[in-house]
């Protein structure tokens, strides 16, 4: 279909659903190209996010209709978009790697969403629409696996209070797209105030055009920090505020055993988001040097490397502020504020995640010491903290399910008695810790396998599971007896699966 040939009915029933605001189109051409999505045939409803649609004002049920797959396929142009592929560039890997940009990803532009006491405008993106001038002799498409773990992921972030991208809805259609197998094409519209990245700063720093870099900055404080406009050094504050958030992300992935797989610096957001979901995984036998991206051969983006790349890409974003800023020791400044934040909300996550209310000197070496055995042993990260809220201080045979997590059982009945010891310190109860511990341990997370079974039955047609997982995963905190089986172990077909950068 052609994307100008926007059926007149649906047409208007879209313009007056969605108001469109362009702000990232209002910058100067040179930050994008102006283009339109690539259609594909026959487009379906692979999976709706009802809470993403009420953010926009929509439902589910309108997202399924025809005419909102064709438009969320990239086939029928929305009214009031303007689609584009912004440009950036990027550090991949610890190198250098010069000009990347919206390769497969066409932004339609930003939706205004009339809140009480506030009005959110939402960039609305297609991811895998088609080819752009910064496809880089890639095909611009997105696979159906990938984009279900990008929708499934995002939603399941959210769910678990995590700062990401959420994902609106994925579409499919039955054009091959060729990877190490020969897969299906799909589309995963995904939702963000902004999608700048750490790299769009760094495309002009390395361009030696200070003038775009200087529109950028402003244009990121006006629009998304408009708080720091008074400070007397704005893009000092802006470092200093991605820093926290970036900080506060990396506290939060840490205490879930999130890996992201690729923290590229073009992958990091200025919005301190969870952002662009590839190679993935939630640790599930624990391993502190978890490497979940396949490609990932040297272990750059393991599990306990995460923070400290994360600041690494802050010193990336800081290289190209320091002009702006007046001074590197006033970017240094920034940049310091990332190891005592990070320090706090970690411990203050850690401290949570144990159900203690109080800080103590010895609390540190409690948690070493449970990181040590969890080294040893390699329970499953999610079960065993879930499980840790059943455990009853006067109770040791409480402790049945989660000593069968781990190998050398005496080694946490050692832990387990100095932690109730801890426990009785600030006389705790166990109802009220078990409940407290429990809302912020989830029960249910992203496993590869349950993303697997919901693709391979996505490749069969039956969107089910999809559906199904993005429900569970919507209240990953809440006890679901009719749901159990999804918090389990991974089965022994799972140990095989594989995720790299293939998407
Ligand atoms: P990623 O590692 O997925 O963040 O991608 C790095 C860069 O490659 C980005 O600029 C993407 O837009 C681009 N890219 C990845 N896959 C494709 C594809 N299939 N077609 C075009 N560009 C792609
Ligand atoms: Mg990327």
């Amino acid at each position: 279909m052609n994307p100008s040939s926007f059926s007149v009915e649906s047409g208007q029933a879209l313009t007056s659903l969605l108001k469109f605001e362009n702000r990232f189109a209002s910058l100067p051409a040179s930050f994008y190209t102006r283009l339109q999505p690539t259609p594909l045939p026959a487009p379906y409803s692979v999976g709706v996010s009802p809470a993403a649609a009420a953010l926009i004002g929509l439902d589910a049920t309108t997202l399924a209709t025809p005419a909102m797959v064709e438009a969320f396929t990239g086939n029928e142009l929305l009214p009031g978009s303007d689609p584009l592929a912004a440009v950036y560039s990027g550090h991949q890997f610890g190198v250098w790697a010069g000009q990347l940009g919206d390769g497969r990803a066409i932004l339609l532009g930003g939706v205004l969403h009339h809140v009480p006491h506030q009005n959110q405008i939402w960039e609305l993106q297609l991811k895998g629409a088609g080819r752009t001038p910064y496809s880089r002799g890639a095909d611009g498409r997105a696979v159906l696996r990938s984009s279900i773990r990008e929708f499934l992921c995002s939603e399941a972030m959210h769910g678990l209070g995590i700062p990401t991208t959420r994902a609106l809805c994925v579409t499919g259609s039955d054009q091959p797209v060729i990877r190490e197998d020969i897969e299906t094409a799909s589309v995963v519209t995904r939702m963000a105030p902004s999608f700048v990245r750490f790299g769009s700063f760094e495309h002009w720093f390395y361009n030696s055009q200070p003038e775009e870099l200087r529109t950028l900055a402003d244009y990121v404080i006006r629009e998304f920090y408009p708080e720091l406009l008074t400070e007397t050094n704005p893009y000092q504050a802006l470092l200093h505020e991605v820093t926290l958030r970036t900080a506060r992300l990396m506290a939060q992935w840490q205490t879930v055993g999130f890996c992201h797989g690729v923290m590229n610096t073009d992958n990091m957001s200025i919005l301190g988001l969870t952002l662009d979901y590839g190679p993935f995984g939630f640790m599930e036998a624990f391993n502190a040097n978890h490497i979940c991206n396949h490609t990932d051969q040297q272990g750059r983006y393991a599990y306990a490397m995460q923070p400290r790349i994360a600041l690494w890409n802050l010193y990336a974003l800081g290289q190209t502020l320091v002009a702006l800023i007046g001074s590197v020791e006033g970017t240094q400044a920034a940049l310091e504020s990332f190891q005592p934040e990070f320090d706090a909300v970690l411990a203050a996550r850690w401290h949570a995640k144990l159900g203690l209310r109080e800080s103590l000197p010895n609390d540190q070496a409690l948690i070493d010491r449970l990181f040590e055995i969890m080294q040893a042993n390699r329970p499953d990260f999610t079960l065993l903290f879930r499980k840790l809220g059943e455990l009853k201080i006067g109770d040791p045979s409480s402790d049945e399910s989660i000593r069968d997590l781990f190998l050398d059982r005496p080694a946490f009945d050692a832990w387990a008695s100095d932690y109730r010891a801890r426990l009785q310190q600030e006389q705790s109860m166990d109802a009220a810790r078990g409940a407290a511990m429990h809302a912020v341990n989830p029960k249910y997370v992203l496993r590869n396998y349950l993303a697997e079974v919901a693709i391979r039955k996505a490749k069969q047609k039956d969107f089910s599971e999809v559906e199904k997982l993005r429900a569970i995963l919507s209240k990953p905190f809440d006890e679901q007896p009719e749901n159990e089986s999804y918090a389990a172990l991974p089965p022994d077909w799972a140990s095989g699966l594989e995720v790299s950068c293939s998407s």
